[in-house]
């Protein structure tokens, strides 16, 4: 037996499978199960005939480069797409800043990859998205969070966070911030904050990493494309690295994203996909650049809002009759997750336990956190299932926290 350990390098030994994916393959192991844990588009929402008349003609061999090796930087007339795309969000562009990615993870890969170092501070809120913490960790950034209020980031934290770093002579490369309903918490970054950020990190001389999937996706009943505004419309220094992608809205299967980040950034950041996957699938990027061309995406975007908005108020409705002084949380404006925190004695990681037996999953608060907390929060991603299973899936969960509480403390504690 070889014993493939001695092998690994240091970063091969660090990986861990993220816990949403573990939750991934209980899923795929059962039948009966109401899965609130990955937040996965819904699939009866993808423009399926669209996407199939699109891929017919252009699988039709007339164009060789439709299945060729392409430019690393991503299909040109993509990029000129974009470039609009960012003159709606508020931020102007030129295509030399941009870099289509393999997926939006592959751009936090990528972007940690050129600019942290081992040891470098990434500043992250707290709870923050676990698939880039799994980037930053990955390239051995010290992730320090920052708490979060109601309305975002707390600035006051995040000064003394900073402060506190460097005074213990560490280097602060970046905070890493999802303003719009943010994974996991559904939060929504308040507009003067938005400002207060920009204006903190060219004092502090720190670059802002912006990861923008879900901001196309506000519940018409509140939000207004103000509320959104992105942290890169105005950064008028070049600080910010802007991060978005059409899984959310499109579809997750074609892995097409993009950064857009100043020239020289992204020069480095075109580099380091060279080496990773030399270019993003020209398929993928063909069908999408096609479906905006036709305007499929801006036909989707009103029907997911009002879609994923009557999940939301489903979930909101099914947790306050079934689970009311269990659970509390902020109702999201948008986005595909609700955050729930449990009331106490209960705990996430107990719960499951027990959820599972129920045949309900969700992922656990802690996941998202870097410093170790958040054993009393659930996500309970709303997107995917039916309205009735979302309420089957509630129902199950209160199920869970009942026979949780009869069941003896001992067994809790062990299992
Ligand atoms: N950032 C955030 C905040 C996300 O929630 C996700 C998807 N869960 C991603 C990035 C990655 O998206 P993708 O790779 O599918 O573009």
């Amino acid at each position: 037996m070889i014993d493939y350990e001695q092998f690994l390098s240091r970063t091969g030994r660090g990986l861990r499978e993220s816990a949403i994916r573990k939750m991934g393959t209980v899923l795929a192991g059962s039948r009966d199960l109401v899965s609130f844990a990955p937040g996965y588009p819904a699939e009866d929402m993808f423009a399926w005939d669209e996407f199939a008349e699109i891929a017919r003609q252009l699988l039709g061999g007339t164009d060789g480069t439709v299945l060729q090796y392409g430019p690393t930087r991503g299909y040109a007339p993509l990029i000129e797409f974009l470039v609009e795309l960012m003159a709606e969000r508020g931020v102007r562009s030129s295509p030399d800043q941009f870099v289509v990615t393999t997926g939006s993870q592959q751009g936090l890969d990528l972007v940690a990859r050129v600019l942290v170092d081992p040891g470098d501070v990434v500043l992250i809120e707290l709870p923050s998205y676990v698939g880039a913490i799994t980037a930053f960790r990955a390239v051995g950034a010290a992730l320090v969070g920052v708490a979060q209020e109601a309305d975002g980031i707390d600035l006051a934290a995040l000064d003394h966070s900073l402060q506190r770093v460097r005074a213990n002579g560490q280097r602060v490369k970046a905070l890493y911030v999802v303003p719009n309903f943010q994974n996991p918490t559904g939060l929504l970054l308040a507009l003067e904050k938005r400002r207060r950020l920009i204006e903190w990190a060219g004092r502090h001389d720190v670059l802002i990493i912006e990861d923008d999937p879900y901001r196309d996706l506000y519940f018409s009943d509140v939000t207004t494309a103000a509320e959104t505004r992105s942290l890169a419309a105005d950064d008028t220094d070049g600080r910010v690295v802007y991060l978005s992608s059409f899984s959310k809205t499109l579809a997750p299967g074609f892995r097409v994203a993009w950064i857009k980040a100043p020239g020289p950034l992204a020069t480095r950041i075109e580099l380091a996909k060279q080496a990773s996957d030399l270019c993003t699938g020209a398929l993928d990027q063909r069908i999408v650049f096609e479906a905006c061309r036709r305007g499929v995406l801006t036909r989707q975007l009103p029907r997911l809002r009002d879609y994923y908005r009557g999940k939301r108020d489903v979930m909101s409705a099914s947790l306050a009759r079934h689970l009311s002084g269990r659970v509390t949380w902020i109702p999201p404006r948008g986005g595909f997750f609700l955050w729930a925190r449990l009331a106490p004695p209960i705990t996430a990681e107990a719960l499951l336990v027990h959820a599972r037996k129920q045949g309900v999953i969700f992922v656990t608060g802690a996941a998202f956190f870097v410093d170790g907390t958040g054993d009393d929060y659930l996500r309970l991603a709303f997107s995917a299932p039916s309205p009735e299973r979302i309420d089957a899936g509630v129902g199950r969960l209160a199920a869970a926290i009942t026979a949780m509480l009869a069941a003896p403390a001992i067994e809790v504690a062990t299992s």
